[in-house]
């Protein structure tokens, strides 16, 4: 806080604002205006809200003394990590605090004979693999933002990336974490744990369940050899078959990645990756593995891939990097053809994949709005880049409906309405398409013997903010957000 600035006021706030500026060092608590604005939203910008006040703390104790006076004064709190979050997650509360853990960013242990590291929460996960790369280790799973994003995130968004098709997501590598819980006490939930997995309800859990203090994850040997390989396509549904035969001849690729051509445009645009030009779709394949098992398997992928028009193979990791730098930028890229767009995450089954994708092709030409296709197709994980131009009348509805209709899809397939990059403020309407009432009913009991209060980043996740009081159970009858139409169910 500058000292010209006022701490923020209110008969709640203000009292709050001033006990944590005595309890915490000096520059850890920010209650200027300007400053807080920093803030106001994550990565998905059109939610947007000023904390009451955000601070900094650099231990877990001072975390716990943090949530512990948010309790006392009954007001509520949201933890942020690096802010990259694309479902509104971190989007703050205007009547509430700002847990913000940039701040704590140390490695505190590596153990490599148990393959396992200890980080605080603000650590990002490339810093992971940079602490133990020197020693053939690293931290798998790897999300397009692992420059950025935090580990404390991931773990709450229980994040994906590109190799997580061979190697799972966060949860399967994640061993411990030590919390606070919503009324501010530390404790450790571990995979070691016996009885109930209450680290796997943790992970993914958005930040509803209390904020990660420290992260022990599990870190894996890098494979004797890895083979990238770039094969273009002269449209999407080859493509497509081409992922179905690649899989269904029993090999598991660290990753498979497709773009479709406006994608791929975009990356051209912005990182001038050269890919081949003409391709309607490109698949960057990558085995790894040992030496002789990946050389077996790329000639079974050539072959699978004889339909490409032209397959590049990396001679070495520059030329790998070459060949990732297109697909690892391309949400970003996107702003170069288009003023404004909405990143969709949904996840089909990976045999729905075409069609759907025909689907969104319709939608695409129905509603006037481009729609970019940039995907991990080997786990059905889609993410259409739904283009508009923010400036013209009504583009921007057409926009969200046409990302609405493509999560519909995405259910009417038996797939889910995020694939990684979780529900947060976003898609807390659409889960009760997902899910009948009495599923989110049960979802709440968890969420509820966690956070009796509801404190714990509120109005996150759920269709409506409910409070404990509301006791879940069996309910008859229709539920409320259906009764007023503000949510459909299949
Ligand atoms: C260009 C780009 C590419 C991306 N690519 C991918 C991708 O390939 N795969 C993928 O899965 N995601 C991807 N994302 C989404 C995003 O990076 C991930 O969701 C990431 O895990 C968010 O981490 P963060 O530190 O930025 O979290 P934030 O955005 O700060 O927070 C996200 C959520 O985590 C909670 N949270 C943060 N820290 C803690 C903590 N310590 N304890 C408890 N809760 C906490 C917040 O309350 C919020 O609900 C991408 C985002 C961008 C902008």
């Amino acid at each position: 806080m500058t000292s010209s600035t006022p701490p923020a006021t209110g008969p709640v706030i203000g009292p709050l604002t001033a006990a944590l500026l005595s309890a915490l060092p000096a520059g850890a608590v920010i209650t200027d205006p300007v400053r807080l604005r920093t803030y106001e939203c994550d990565g998905l910008t059109y939610h947007r809200a000023t904390p009451a006040v955000a601070v900094l703390p650099e231990t877990a104790e001072q975390v716990a003394l943090v949530v512990r006076l948010c309790n006392e004064a009954g007001v509520p709190f949201v933890a942020r990590g690096s802010g990259t979050g694309l479902s509104g997650g971190a989007l703050p509360r205007e009547d509430g605090v700002l847990i913000v853990t940039s701040r704590m960013r140390r490695v505190l242990e590596i153990d490599l004979a148990d393959r396992r590291a200890v980080v605080e929460p603000g650590v990002t996960n490339l810093a992971i693999t940079e602490a133990v790369r020197e020693q053939g280790r690293y931290y798998a799973p790897d999300p397009s933002s692992q420059q950025v994003c935090s580990i404390g995130g991931n773990v709450a968004e229980n994040s994906g990336g590109a190799h997580c098709l061979k190697y799972g997501f966060t949860v399967n590598h994640v061993e411990a974490c030590e919390i606070v819980t919503p009324d501010g006490d530390l404790v450790t939930l571990d995979r070691m744990d016996p009885g109930y997995d209450l680290l796997g309800a943790f992970v993914g859990s958005e930040g509803t369940l209390g904020i990660a203090t420290k992260i022990t994850v599990r870190l894996s040997r890098a494979p004797e050899a890895v083979t990238t390989v770039l094969a273009a396509f002269e449209n999407i549904e080859q493509g497509g078959r081409a992922v179905s035969a690649i899989i269904g001849a029993g090999i598991v690729p660290a990753a498979i990645e497709m773009m479709d051509a406006l994608s791929i445009a975009a990356a051209e645009a912005a990182v001038a990756c050269a890919y081949p030009a003409g391709a309607g779709a490109v698949l960057i394949v990558e085995l790894d593995g040992p030496a002789a098992e990946v050389e077996r398997q790329f000639e079974r992928l050539r072959e699978i891939c004889s339909g490409a028009f032209e397959l590049r193979v990396a001679a070495g990791p520059a030329e790998r990097a070459a060949i990732w730098k297109g697909r690892k930028s391309a949400f970003a890229a996107v702003g170069r053809i288009s003023p404004a767009y909405i990143v969709q995450d949904g996840v089909v089954p990976r045999t729905s994949l075409p069609r759907v994708l025909a689907a969104i092709d319709r939608l695409s030409a129905e509603h006037d709005i481009r729609v970019a296709n940039v995907f991990h197709a080997g786990d059905g994980n889609l993410h259409p880049l739904v283009l508009f131009d923010d400036a013209e009348p009504g583009a921007g509805e057409r926009a969200e409906v046409v990302s609405g209709a493509i999560l519909d899809l995405c259910i009417e397939h038996g797939g889910s309405i995020t694939g990684e990059h979780g529900v947060g403020v976003d898609k807390a309407r659409y889960m009760p398409k997902m899910f009948s009432a009495a599923d989110l009913d049960t979802m709440q009991l968890v969420r509820c013997a966690f956070d009796p209060r509801g404190l714990s980043n509120p109005g996150k996740v759920f269709p409506t903010p409910r409070l404990c009081g509301e006791v879940p159970g069996v309910r008859r009858g229709v539920h409320p957000l259906v009764e007023s139409g503000r949510a459909e169910q299949f």
